[in-house]
């Protein structure tokens, strides 16, 4: 059974048809990722599967059960969570701290320090872990980020451009953290424009043009496919 499908989703934003029949189906265990120039719906999308919005038409499934009119809060309980393009981590506390928000309602205290210390090794932060947030590199802020999204074992992660504005090596090492999530069991969505990463970590390839799924495979089957290139001509980068 996959465990998110959505079904001729549709969402208009007035007379602008945003997200237009998407069918999209990401088994369990896979990484997928979404590419599209700019403007082609990708957040949008995953606004629709989070919650954020409610679509216009379609249905979201979600471990088989059919999540459509669920609140964001409801989905996360169920196992999903997001990582933005905007960043929400709380700068004038500690890297530690920022962890501790996030998962202190979820774990005992006596287990606590513990699965803080495992999450930060796992984001290469052990050394970081008193400083300031908002001291941290660039690429340092997007793996908290990512530790906050994952620090409670979700089923499904969404990741809005994971890399955006880190440097070939931060990139590669956040692919890296990816695989190794997926190779625990996380299932992964991630929208992404660095093609070298899609490489990295894609088990699949959705290609969002116009609101519409343009293509699907894998990144081989992506980056031969002549219209595919078509699209993205005019434009260098896709946020
Ligand atoms: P992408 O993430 O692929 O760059 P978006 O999903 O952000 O694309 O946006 C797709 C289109 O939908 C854009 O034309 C954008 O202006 C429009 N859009 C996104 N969100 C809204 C909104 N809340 N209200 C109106 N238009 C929106
Ligand atoms: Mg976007």
């Amino acid at each position: 059974m996959p465990l998110l499908e959505t079904r001729a989703l549709n969402k208009r934003f007035g007379g602008l048809h945003v997200t237009n029949n998407v069918d999209l189906v990401l088994e369990t265990g896979e990484v997928h990722c979404l590419i599209g120039p700019n403007g082609a719906g990708k957040s949008t999308l995953f606004r629709l599967i989070l919650g954020e919005h409610l679509p216009s038409s379609g249905s979201i499934l979600f471990g088989g059960e059919d999540i459509t009119a669920f609140k964001s809060f409801q989905r996360i309980r169920r196992g999903m969570s997001v990582k933005f393009q905007v960043p929400g981590i709380f700068k004038a506390l500690s890297v530690r701290q920022n962890l501790e928000i996030a998962m202190q309602h979820h774990y005992e205290p006596a287990t606590l320090a513990e699965e803080i210390d495992r999450l930060l090794a796992f984001l290469n932060l052990s050394g970081d872990a008193r400083r300031l947030a908002g001291n941290l590199s660039h690429g340092q802020k997007q793996w908290l980020e990512i530790g906050m999204a994952i620090s409670l074992k979700p089923r499904l992660l969404l990741l809005d451009e994971p890399t955006a504005g880190m440097s070939p090596e931060e990139t590669h090492a956040t692919g890296e953290m990816i695989k190794r999530l997926n190779a625990d069991g996380m299932t992964v969505l991630a929208v992404e424009h660095d093609m070298a990463f899609v490489r990295q970590v894609a088990d699949k390839v959705t290609v969002l043009h116009l609101g519409k799924v343009f293509a699907q495979g894998s990144i081989d089957d992506i980056v031969a496919d002549e219209e595919v290139a078509a699209i993205y001509l005019g434009q260098t980068t896709a946020h």
